[in-house]
């Protein structure tokens, strides 16, 4: 580890840049965004959807309006994902899109920070109360050993403090690889993803809330919630930072 001082000098030789956009930062910030970058990520508000927590043009009837915040979707109503309830920040789009990448591809760990505060801020009021744990998205061991953390779990330890849950990363293992999922249609997604995830017996009875960076088509998250509820969770939701939004149906 860096000391302070270390850190302060390094800072005046190579001043801290803004990952998105490489403006120079002021003295003493490592790390986050630069404000005009931070200040352009597309916020999303309340979920219009409260399943997928999608916005949504149509909306459905709900045969029992008191049970939910908001009503369901189309897509949800037909075919529901294995969790309860998906919230998340803002799009995946711009500058949030390059700052996801730095976290998680250039090694700026340090950006778990003012990622995991998006996620909290923009999605504390909309989230049910009784949470009893956060639990990050596993990585492939070999993907965890070559980038040296996996990033769901900075994300939700600093979700964690901020929401005053604790987060569990050995309640949910990945018990076989997969390909990575970028490369794969929704489909392909969903075949790759399936029984790769085991819960600890230790989630049974409880509300998790799964964490990740982002949200694509939901695959691996459905995956990891399915292995939650086969060992006995309770409740079951997903919050993540970025979100891609298809294209309207
Ligand atoms: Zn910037
Ligand atoms: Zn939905």
């Amino acid at each position: 580890m860096l000391s302070s001082f270390t850190l302060a000098a390094l800072d005046l030789v190579f001043p801290a840049l803004c990952p998105v956009c490489e403006a120079t930062l002021g003295p003493g910030r490592r790390d986050p965004l630069c404000g005009a970058c931070w200040g352009a990520i597309t916020r999303l508000g309340a979920p219009t959807c409260d399943v997928c927590g999608a916005a949504t043009p149509t909306i459905a009837t709900v045969a029992e309006p008191p049970r939910r915040v908001a009503p369901t979707c189309a897509t949800c109503m037909t075919s529901p994902p294995h969790y309860d309830y998906a919230r998340s920040a803002a799009l995946y789009e711009g500058g949030l899109r390059d700052a996801l990448h730095a976290f998680k591809f250039a090694g700026r760990r340090a950006l778990a920070g003012p990622l995991g505060d998006l996620a909290a801020e923009q999605c504390v009021a909309s989230l049910p109360d009784g949470i009893d744990a956060l639990i990050p998205v596993p990585l492939a061991r070999e993907r965890e050993r070559e980038r040296g953390f996996n990033q769901a779990t900075l994300l939700a330890r600093r979700i964690g403090r901020r929401l005053g849950v604790p987060t569990r990363p050995s309640w949910l293992a990945r018990i076989r690889s997969t390909r990575p999922q970028s490369d794969l249609s929704a489909a392909e997604r969903r075949t790759n993803v399936r029984g790769a995830f085991r819960a600890s017996e230790r989630v049974a009875g409880r509300h998790l809330l799964l964490v990740d960076d982002i949200l694509t088509t939901g695959a691996t998250l459905d995956a990891c919630a399915r292995a939650l509820s086969a060992a006995g969770a309770r409740r079951v939701g997903v919050l993540t930072v970025a979100r891609v939004v298809h294209a309207a149906v």
